[in-house]
């Protein structure tokens, strides 16, 4: 059965894109978020897609129009999925805040509706009771800039139903995306398990002083033909969240306080990378 009536809860950064990818492939969208001002910001933010829909994918403003069409906003949690397929959620990675959400939607949602959440951190397991649905609840895990970056790696937990599992892997399809289908819970999915050890040997590499960022960068896209090395994607990934996550992980780690450092350093002197115009490279 195809998932026709969506509902995303939280429309940030990531909620947003999500849903206005899903209206635009044909899906009637209904984006929830908690009160009126986070509508307007979520409007705001929908609406400012048009010009990276226009250049990046040379969508007409005809068919980004026709996606706003299938696109509706609510506050009310209750009739935002009384009717829903699926449920997509991004709401922050709080975990009181998924916890409780998840809660709502147990006793609100028809028993039918099939549950996903966008998190990037926390496997299914984590909130599969408060669901009432384990069965019917699993990852859709999509990356920013979904109408390009368009992976959706989709990850079950032990008691995911692989016929749901399944109606997933085909949505993601229908609405453009590439999926990647995991067998068992990851934390990090497929991407980052093996994009975080690639930055950490960079890193390392910089931190010891045994080459600089534009010849490791350098090696790595010659050797492997990559468009970029670790430090071409910490500038886009950004300075500020490539460092809070490497501290958070590695803080007490000796191995990792000289490049721990210079990335403190760099942050210093508003070096964020693309955002700011200047990180490893310039923009
Ligand atoms: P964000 O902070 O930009 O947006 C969160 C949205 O949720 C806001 O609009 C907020 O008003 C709303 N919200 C807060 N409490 C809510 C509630 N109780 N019910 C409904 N909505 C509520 O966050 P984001 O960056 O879009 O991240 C959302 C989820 O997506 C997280 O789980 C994150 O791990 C994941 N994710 C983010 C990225 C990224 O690049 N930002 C990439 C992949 C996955």
């Amino acid at each position: 059965m195809s998932l026709e009536h969506v509902t995303v809860t939280g429309g940030g950064v990531l909620g947003s894109q999500i849903a206005y990818q899903s209206a635009f492939k044909g899906k009637a969208v209904i984006i929830y978020d908690i009160n009126d001002e986070a509508i307007a910001q979520v409007k705001k933010r929908v609406n400012g897609l048009r010009d990276s829909y226009k250049n990046d994918i040379k969508a007409t403003d005809g068919q980004f129009d026709a996606g706003l069409g299938r696109l509706s906003f609510t506050t009310d949690l209750a009739s935002a999925v009384a009717d829903a397929d699926l449920v997509i959620e991004a709401v922050p990675e709080r975990p009181s805040i998924k916890h409780g959400l998840y809660q709502n939607l147990a006793k609100m949602a028809p028993e039918r509706t099939i549950f996903t959440s966008n998190s990037s951190t926390y496997v299914p397991s984590t909130y599969m009771e408060d669901t009432g649905r384990p069965d019917r609840f699993l990852n859709l895990h999509f990356a920013n800039q979904v109408w390009k970056n368009n992976t959706a790696e989709i990850m079950g937990s032990p008691k995911t139903d692989p016929a749901i599992y399944q109606q997933v892997v085909q949505y993601a399809r229908e609405i453009g995306m590439v999926p990647i289908e995991l067998k068992k819970e990851q934390p990090g999915y497929v991407l980052n398990t093996l994009l975080i050890p690639l930055l950490d040997a960079g890193s390392y590499l910089w931190g010891q002083d045994i080459a600089d960022p534009h010849t490791i960068d350098k090696t790595w896209m010659i050797g492997t033909g990559a468009p970029m090395g670790p430090f071409g994607i910490m500038d886009l990934v950004g300075l500020r969240t490539c460092y809070n996550i490497t501290k958070e992980q590695q803080g007490d780690d000796p191995k990792a306080q000289p490049y721990l450092e210079k990335m403190k350093a760099m942050l210093d002197e508003g070096k964020l990378g693309r955002e700011s115009g200047e990180g490893f490279y310039h923009y």
